[in-house]
């Protein structure tokens, strides 16, 4: 595996490639590479020819006072994790490769970085910004034939699909299961962060999104309800930014579960903020549950 931090080497590398007839797959990460970014290499090995995986920690999607100086940074041990995995290429940009001197460009999606993650009073929508002007400026570069998120970060995964369509980005994009810990806790670089206590309390989070699952299997489909079930379940966290029960598609709140929907959770455990999402079927229990070992390769939930 080559690691590449200029542009022009990215392209220069991916055109071989794609002379030599291979599909390219793009998995963008912020490193600090964990089981989760390991099952998108994974699943991109598996489905194309030639896989690229970036590693760029983006100050335009950090909120202002938000973690970018202490955000961990592990180049050496991403680049050996990726080649162990089956990457064909790493590409680790410096902050002036991506925004030069002179750069003012901003792709904006609106709607549905409105809520959730992206509410007014979380300056969400200046975070939403900066995922969409990267993500379409890495998929200029690479010219990926897939792309490959997490779907633990289900409203990111909504607002790259709603931008890949709105601009006819010819890639296509692939959402993959989550993958948690033993406890249920789903894998992120910021669960670094969690004390030893603070890391027991986060166990909190897939609990009270598994309690809603169950309730929503014995005839609980009232989301007022439900989402007060969550709430007890969520007491060990320090602050629940919100818990709510939306449409898969469009993140609006629903009253009533009467068909596929999507549990949502972020919430401060200690210093740190986690998110995390479960997908819901009336009657039928939860459509993913945890597992750590051995994510499900399957297609978009949302
Ligand atoms: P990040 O480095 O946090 O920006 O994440 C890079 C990609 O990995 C995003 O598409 C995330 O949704 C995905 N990802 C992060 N954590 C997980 C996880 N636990 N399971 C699956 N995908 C994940």
């Amino acid at each position: 595996m080559r690691t590449v931090a200029t542009v022009a080497e990215l392209r220069d590398q991916l055109d071989v490639a794609r002379a030599g007839g291979l599909s390219i797959g793009l998995v963008p990460t912020m490193g600090a590479l964990h089981e989760g970014h390991l099952s998108l290499i994974d699943r991109s090995v598996a489905e194309n020819g030639f896989t690229v995986v970036t590693v760029f920690v983006n100050p335009t999607q950090f909120r202002p006072g938000e973690d970018l100086d202490a955000y961990p940074r592990k180049l050496a041990e991403d680049t050996a994790l990726a080649a162990e995995r089956g990457a064909d290429l790493l590409f680790a940009p410096p902050v002036e490769e991506v925004y030069p001197d002179g750069f003012a460009t901003s792709v904006s999606v609106g709607g549905i970085t409105e809520t959730l993650c992206g509410a007014p009073e979380r300056r969400g929508h200046q975070h939403f910004d900066g995922v969409t002007t990267v993500v379409a400026k890495l998929f200029n570069m690479a010219g990926a034939d897939r792309a490959y998120f997490g779907q633990k970060d289900a409203q990111q995964v909504a607002v790259i699909r709603r931008m890949a369509h709105d601009l006819n980005f010819r890639v296509q994009i692939v959402a993959c299961p989550t993958v948690r810990e033993a406890d249920g806790l789903a894998l992120s670089s910021r669960n670094a962060y969690l004390t030893p206590e603070e890391r027991q309390r986060a166990g909190a989070l897939s609990r009270a999104l598994h309690s809603v699952a169950g309730a929503l299997t014995e005839g609980e489909t009232d989301a007022a309800r439900l989402c007060e079930l969550a709430h007890s379940e969520l007491s060990p966290v320090d602050e629940v930014e919100y818990f709510e029960i939306v449409d898969p598609g469009t993140l609006e709140p629903l009253t009533t579960v009467g068909g596929p929907a999507l549990a949502v959770v972020a919430a401060r455990v200690g210093a740190t903020r986690l998110i995390d999402n479960l997908a819901l079927q009336p009657s039928t229990a939860a459509v993913s549950a945890p597992d750590t070992t051995n994510p499900t390769p399957q297609g978009a939930v949302i």
